[in-house]
């Protein structure tokens, strides 16, 4: 793991190490298969930071099960209530699946509480989510983390799916930027 790197303006510094970070996903991969026993999940991926994360734990997932890779758009409505998420690639039937999302990173957690209802509108018969990465003191919007790999402190990190305006997604470490 190079010490320092630089991605457009802003210096990173190791974090997370591939070890640490495979390790942590293969361990919540075996909790899955242990609590999804005897059932057939499906997974939905959130794109495209999760894309390597879904990748890593999938691989470690011994049930039969489905797995799904969606977008998320979000726009200003015409509503009072502001803006809308909207998702994309949804192509597979929710209801009555157990259902599991799988996000990068829960932020402030403002994505995911305006995308539960959409999916739970949709009657799945349960539903829960996976994250690689989690700022507790960020997060704002309430959202029920059923499944964690890292708390981390609120500060930007990139690699492992995770961009910088772009880029850095490729890293296969968690870099986070360097304080001035
Ligand atoms: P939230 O809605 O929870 O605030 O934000 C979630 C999304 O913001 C994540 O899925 C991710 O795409 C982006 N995000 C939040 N924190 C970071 C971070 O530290 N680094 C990067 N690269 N993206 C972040
Ligand atoms: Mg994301």
């Amino acid at each position: 793991m190079q010490d320092e790197i630089q991605v457009h303006d802003k210096i990173f510094v190791p974090y997370l190490t591939q070890e640490e970070i495979e390790s942590a996903v293969k361990k919540v991969a075996e909790k899955i298969n242990s609590d999804y026993a005897n059932e057939c999940p499906l997974f939905i991926a959130i794109l495209n930071g999760s894309f390597m994360f879904a990748a890593e734990l999938f691989k470690h997932i011994r049930l039969s099960s489905e797995i799904c890779f969606i977008k998320l758009a979000s726009y200003k409505g015409t509503t009072s209530s502001g803006h809308v998420i909207t998702s994309i690639g949804l192509d597979t039937d929710v209801i009555s699946k157990h259902v599991i999302i799988l996000e990068d990173i829960l932020d402030t957690g403002r994505t995911l509480s305006r995308f539960l209802p959409q999916i739970e509108h949709q009657q799945p018969k349960s539903l829960k989510i996976a994250a690689l990465l989690h700022k507790p003191e960020a997060t704002v919007h309430e959202v029920p983390l059923d499944y964690n790999c890292f708390k981390i402190p609120n500060k930007f990190v990139i690699g492992y799916g995770l961009d910088y305006n772009g880029l850095g997604r490729n890293i296969p470490s968690v870099y986070q930027l360097k304080e001035d």
